[in-house]
């Protein structure tokens, strides 16, 4: 399988390769590569109001705006009756252009998982899941359209980059979910988003930029932002170490999930492609630097493929490096791809692993799955949307709905 070179930072697209055969082909949006409209939220308050002053408005007006948006949830004019009816048209399309177009949406679980497939400006497909659990609702969210990792066993590995999400394509999801929740779409009455996980499709700290731009967004006060708390907010990644260390000199207080899927550099070279760029000790250092910095216990994400990474002798070895640190592991029971020969671990298998990394005095959660009758995982409905949609049509029906992309924690 052809490696995929590694993108440190911003975006590098690759081609998707690997040992499972290709569902969809990568496909370029239909409208070219222009950026998506300038929004709001991809702009901080200060920025904002200097745009609304341009348009002969007073400069308070931003505040307006963004409390609608980030506040209520709403980008339609007939919904802010604060603002004049003569100006509302034109600051809602200088600052609130409808950046998603719900393309399907799934429900499974009772309704309280709800998935939506996203159309973008462009044309791509991004997925965005919202998970209601007695306590708490956390939004799984893209931060590309596609991802260039190429890891085998992931949908979105497969068929590589397309682009890069905004700041605010990534925000809109967490807005169209909590506007979702206050409408009383979501069954257990009305709610609030309370944690976001980058666990969609794409590589979040590939689009460093626009990903940490939007936990900020996520995560200042209304007017600024939404007002999530930074504890609530997960980012993870195959482990892109430069990153994780210019992430950790930020000194927020997310939580960072590596994907390690295997202890030892030999197996993780082909599971997690990157790894032959930087290392299982390479990456693990990054982390515990990252839990260093930031007091914050780093997540090990660990997907159980039967009979590939599953073995005993690889539970204790990742036990053992992970003894001791500040360091907790998440299970996920693989949620095999279309095609794939892969499958999840056995539950005998499952139970060992778990036991042997107690052994080792490691914390240990196995993943609900939710989500999978959905395709909830990992770019399943994008793949799938795409194999069976031949073009794209942009349609242009607005609707403020929520949706999302992984059965994640
Ligand atoms: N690029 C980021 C976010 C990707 S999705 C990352 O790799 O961390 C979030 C998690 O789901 C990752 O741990 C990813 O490896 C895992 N995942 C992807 N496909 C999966 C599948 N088919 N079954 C189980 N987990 C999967």
């Amino acid at each position: 399988m052809p490696a995929p070179s590694p993108a440190p930072e911003p975006a590098g697209p690759q081609e998707p390769a690997g040992p499972l055969p290709l569902v969809l082909a990568s496909r370029r949006p239909a409208g070219g590569r222009g950026r998506p409209p300038r929004h709001l939220a991809d702009l901080p308050l200060a920025e904002r109001r200097a745009v609304v002053a341009g348009l002969g408005q007073p400069p308070f007006r931003a505040s307006q705006l963004s409390r609608h948006f980030f506040g209520r949830y709403t980008d339609r004019p007939d919904e802010m009756s604060d603002l004049p009816l003569a100006a509302r048209d034109a600051l809602t399309q200088a600052l609130l252009p409808r950046l998603l177009t719900p393309e399907r949406e799934l429900a499974c679980d009772g309704g309280t998982t709800r998935k939506t497939l996203w159309r973008t400006f462009d044309g791509a497909l991004v997925e965005s899941v919202l998970m209601r659990y007695p306590d708490r609702v956390t939004m799984c969210v893209s931060s590309q359209a596609g991802c260039g990792m190429a890891c085998p066993f992931c949908a979105t590995g497969q068929a590589g980059l397309t682009r890069n999400l905004s700041t605010a394509e990534i925000v809109a999801q967490v807005v169209a979910g909590a506007r979702m929740l206050a409408d009383g779409q979501v069954p257990g009455g009305t709610g609030r988003v309370s944690n976001v996980v980058f666990m969609g499709m794409g590589e979040p700290l590939a689009n460093y930029a626009s990903v940490l731009a939007a936990v900020r967004r996520l995560t200042d006060p209304v007017p600024e932002g939404m007002g999530i708390s930074q504890r609530s907010v997960t980012v993870s990644t195959v482990g892109l170490v430069p990153a994780i260390a210019r992430l950790a000199a930020e000194r927020l207080s997310v939580t960072l999930a590596v994907s390690l899927h295997a202890p030892d550099d030999e197996l993780r070279d082909t599971l997690v492609p990157v790894n032959r760029r930087w290392k299982v000790a390479e990456v693990l250092d990054a982390a515990w630097g990252y839990a260093a910095t930031t007091g914050r216990r780093v997540s090990i994400e660990y997907a159980l493929i039967r009979d590939i990474n599953d073995h005993a002798w690889r539970a204790d070895l990742l036990g053992s490096l992970l003894t001791g640190r500040l360091a907790h592991v998440n299970l996920i029971p693989l949620n095999p791809t279309p095609g794939s020969k892969w499958t999840a671990s056995r539950p005998a298998a499952q139970r060992e692993f778990v036991r042997r990394l107690e052994a080792h005095g490691v914390p240990v959660t196995v993943r609900d799955t939710r989500g999978r009758e959905i395709d909830g995982a990992c770019g399943q409905l994008a793949a799938s949307a795409s194999s069976r949609t031949p073009a794209p049509s942009p349609a242009s029906t607005p609707s403020s709905d929520p949706a999302p992309s992984s059965a994640r924690r």
